[in-house]
């Protein structure tokens, strides 16, 4: 386990910085000299990396040598299932988006491995690409998903219990890797957008539910059985409204898209997406203004909650929370003034994901990146 996370550390600050050498890999980690350099050598063996004259030593004595991820050793690819629709995103090993691709929602779960082969077969032709490039192969999916990646049920799509990790991977072999959306993307702030350097954040976002992702002390928290950070389903409203899990008052039947397009839709306006949501608060539509400035003060109560029970560095507000944020964020304060502790709250920075705003997500491609980095895979979570 430790290795797993000392193989994870040193990918990313490659990644982060490419020709960084072994002894400022060690710096920047607190990763002793000897691992880092036997961690460098199985990536090296593993076709990872290439190495590199160090440009900044240049003329400083002895010229040491740098490594960088090979961006062009083979292709990393992120899957994304929603509702609505699939999602296929290329990527070089170093995690910069290549082509993406949108297929057809699938249609059950008894369709859903030949769904995303077809998906994925369409994808690499099209860039002209084999599945033998393929060294990764992140999925998200919304719904819980357990450790040995399973889905175990999932509200959005009513399907049942499906092993999507055993499915893909009797497929494509055992670089396929599977999360739940959200953690994907609270993995995605970590990787590529706003928590590079944050070892510990709650993550929260909004779309067709209301996720989330816990990433404390430098991982992600897993829980029990791996379906940990399902904040959506936290009580907010005692007798509240019903809830897609089926049970009443949780954070994800006042907040989620569709809560909040019947919200809209209660009040007489028709917004169908976060986007026109927040085209309607433009125009400063009263009716709109009061429906997100109630939504604001329900996601202030769930954010007072974790603050009072984490007492996180960093809460990432995510998804169509982000887009929503300038309309959300004011009554959420004035809630969190009142409810969080106010040493927790004085002590916590709420970030705005940039990331979420993106067309496509991100989080399928963290998972990949996550999965590509740890090294002697055992089929479990890349965490
Ligand atoms: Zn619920």
């Amino acid at each position: 386990m430790l290795r797993r996370a000392n193989a994870i550390a040193i990918f990313h600050a490659i990644r982060l910085q490419p020709g960084i050498s072994q002894r400022e890999i060690g710096d920047r980690t607190g990763i002793d000299k000897s691992t880092v350099s036997a961690v460098i050598n199985q990536f090296d063996a593993l076709g990872l990396l290439e190495r590199v004259a160090d440009e900044s030593r240049k003329g400083r004595g002895r010229p040491s040598e740098g490594v960088r991820i090979n961006g062009a050793a083979g292709l990393m690819l992120g899957i994304d299932i929603e509702p609505e629709r699939l999602v296929v995103m290329s990527a070089g090993l170093d995690g910069v988006p290549l082509d993406v691709s949108e297929y057809p929602a699938l249609p059950s779960e008894s369709e859903f491995a030949g769904g995303v082969s077809a998906a994925v077969a369409a994808h690499l032709a099209r860039g002209g690409s084999t599945l033998a490039e393929v060294r990764s192969i992140g999925v998200c999916l919304p719904g819980l998903v357990d450790r040995s990646g399973k889905l175990i049920s999932s509200s959005n799509f009513r399907w049942g219990a499906v092993d999507v990790a055993g499915e893909l991977r009797a497929r494509f072999g055992q670089k396929v890797w599977v999360d739940n959306d959200a953690r994907g993307a609270g993995l995605a702030e970590r990787l590529f957008g706003c928590c590079l350097d944050v070892q510990d954040f709650v993550f929260i976002d909004s779309h067709s539910g209301v996720g989330g992702a816990l990433y404390l002390e430098g991982a992600i928290y897993a829980g029990s059985l791996g379906i940990a950070g399902e904040i959506g389903h936290t009580k907010i409203v005692p007798h509240g409204r019903i809830c897609q899990c089926g049970d009443g008052g949780c954070l994800s039947a006042y907040i989620s898209g569709p809560a909040l397009r019947d919200a809209f839709r209660g009040a007489g306006l028709v917004a169908n997406s976060f986007a026109e949501m927040k085209a309607l608060a433009e125009q400063n539509i009263p009716e709109a203004m009061g429906v997100l400035d109630e939504a604001g003060e329900i996601l202030g109560l769930a954010l007072s909650n974790f603050i009072n029970l984490l007492n996180p560095p960093n809460i990432v507000i995510g998804g169509g929370l982000a887009v929503l944020a300038p309309y959300l964020m004011p009554p959420a304060e004035r809630v969190l003034r009142r409810h969080a502790l106010p040493e927790g709250l004085a002590h916590c920075t709420i970030l705005i994901s940039e990331l979420s705003k993106e067309p496509h997500a991100r989080g399928p491609l963290a998972v990949a990146l996550q999965g590509l980095s740890q090294l002697n895979a055992d089929g479990a979570f890349p965490w």
